[in-house]
């Protein structure tokens, strides 16, 4: 195991970095912002140094300020979180050059799951099912023939998107091309890549995910699935797992960890990592993308399965070998996270300093974040304050001790969204256990 390591993030995963380490008897070394030089991270690791202004592009995108960090304090492995430097080729490139390990697949790896048209090619040749659409799209002619070919509605998505960004949907082919124009600049401009491709739009649908952990010796398993189809403009809101849209449902359950194990083992995939997909009530799924890095709602995993993904992800990436194999890998009990987002009821992003704070707590609660009273949320960051976790025997005990927890959670200072996620867990689509990616839609036009 490393000795010391570099967490080159910020907020509610930066410090459950930390705190695995701390565990595990790992040394850690923070980078920060001018923004956040009271943040919870800086504090609870062993050092801290600040690498630039508050601006993402000064600090924490901020590679040489960095890597000398790392070199300098002696750090063996940087572990990049989610969002910033997680799923960036040239960085992982960078950090091997250093001798440093990035916590996380090769940059090779990297690079063939984050350009998602690229990825789509991949996972149709490890044989797993892809949503009907074509590759890169030439340009507005060539997107209005293919919306005519594959069928409206359809989606234009960036082949550089991520965390809900760079989607646009076209309902009749004679707006593709226009679209498909805002959508190459739109791209340009936030993931500096224009290039799009096309995707027949799937509805209704389950966002459906499967969580893998792979070694550097070969071993791949899956951690069983998560259903995150409570979104907002393709955004999560909150997770469950197991996904009730599957219950019952053994043989599909088994498919699509197949698939995704496969699709795993075809890449040479090395360390946690997800694969996403789009599920039809008729049995169909379809491999949408896979993100090569920790995801946001991992808790709800480490809940049902037991398992540190954390601790795991350091320990193969220091090359431990995965002491367990599938048939080791249990699930039991229901988990939720709801995502307490800094937004004001009309989603707008809010920004301040926290005056109060309360957390529920009890068996099976957890919440992931880096508050305390005095704690500032800078306007520069995502918008997420932390993680509300629960588990309990049954789905709904879960929604219960769910709607319990967020009754009791007091941030004040800033606006946040529990009464949203409470009016979700009340929601009669929501509680049968079968909803789509559609049900926010239908919560608003009640
Ligand atoms: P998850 O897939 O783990 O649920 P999200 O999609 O919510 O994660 O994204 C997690 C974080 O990573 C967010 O801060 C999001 O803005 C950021 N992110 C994800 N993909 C990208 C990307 N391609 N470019 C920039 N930021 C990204
Ligand atoms: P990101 O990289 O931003 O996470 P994804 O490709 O994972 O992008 O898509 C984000 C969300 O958009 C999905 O969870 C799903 O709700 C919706 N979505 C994406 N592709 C499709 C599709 N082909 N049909 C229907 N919904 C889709
Ligand atoms: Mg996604």
């Amino acid at each position: 195991m490393f000795d010391k390591i570099l967490i080159a993030n910020r907020g509610e995963i930066a410090v459950r970095v930390i705190r695995a380490c701390k565990e595990m008897g790992v040394k850690t070394v923070a980078v920060f912002s001018t923004a956040d030089s009271e943040a919870l991270h800086v504090s609870l690791a062993d050092e801290a140094y600040c690498v630039g202004g508050p601006r993402v592009g000064e600090s924490y995108l901020n590679e040489d300020a960095i890597l000398t960090v790392a070199l300098e304090s002696g750090a063996k492995a940087i572990h990049p979180g989610y969002g910033f430097f997680s799923e960036n080729a040239h960085f992982a490139r960078e950090c091997e050059k250093s001798g440093l390990v990035f916590v996380g697949p090769s940059p090779e790896v990297i690079e063939r799951m984050g350009d998602k048209d690229a990825a789509r090619r991949t996972a149709r040749a490890a044989g797993v099912p892809v949503v009907p659409g074509c590759d890169l799209l030439s340009g507005p002619e060539d997107a209005e023939a293919e919306a005519k070919r594959i069928g409206c509605p359809v989606l234009i998505k960036a082949r550089a998107g991520g965390g809900g960004r760079g989607i646009r949907k076209v309902l009749r082919p004679e707006d593709a091309a226009a679209a498909y124009t805002e959508a190459k600049a739109e791209a340009e401009a936030a993931f500096g890549d224009g290039e799009c491709y096309m995707e027949k739009f799937v509805s209704p649908a389950h966002h459906v995910e499967v969580q893998i952990l792979a070694d550097q010796y070969g071993n791949v398993v899956s951690l069983g699935e998560r259903e995150c189809s409570v979104q907002r403009r393709n955004q999560k809101l909150l997770e469950e797992s197991p996904a009730p849209c599957l219950e019952g449902k053994q043989d599909i359950r088994e498919r699509m960890y197949k698939a995704a194990r496969d699709l795993a083992a075809a890449v040479g995939y090395v360390g946690v990592g997800t694969i996403e997909f789009l599920y039809s009530d008729d049995g169909s799924f379809y491999f949408m993308e896979m993100n090569t890095r920790l995801q946001v709602e991992h808790p709800i995993t480490e809940f049902v399965t037991g398992i540190d993904l954390v601790k795991w992800q350091l320990r193969v990436a220091s090359g431990v070998e995965l002491p367990f194999s599938q048939d080791d890998i249990h699930v039991t009990n229901h988990a939720i996270e709801c995502r307490i987002n800094a937004e004001t009821p009309d989603f707008k992003p809010s920004c301040g300093e926290i005056t109060m704070l309360h957390v529920p707590n009890g068996p099976w609660t957890r919440f992931d974040s880096a508050l305390y009273i005095g704690a500032k949320v800078p306007p520069f960051y995502d918008s997420l304050l932390g993680k509300l976790v629960v588990m309990s025997p049954t789905r709904e005990e879960a929604i219960r001790k769910m709607r319990s927890a967020l009754g009791e959670l007091v941030i004040e200072g800033v606006s946040e969204n529990s009464e949203l996620q409470l009016d979700i867990l009340a929601n009669p689509e929501f509680n049968s256990g079968c909803y789509h990616t559609n049900l926010m839609e239908h919560l608003y036009e009640q």
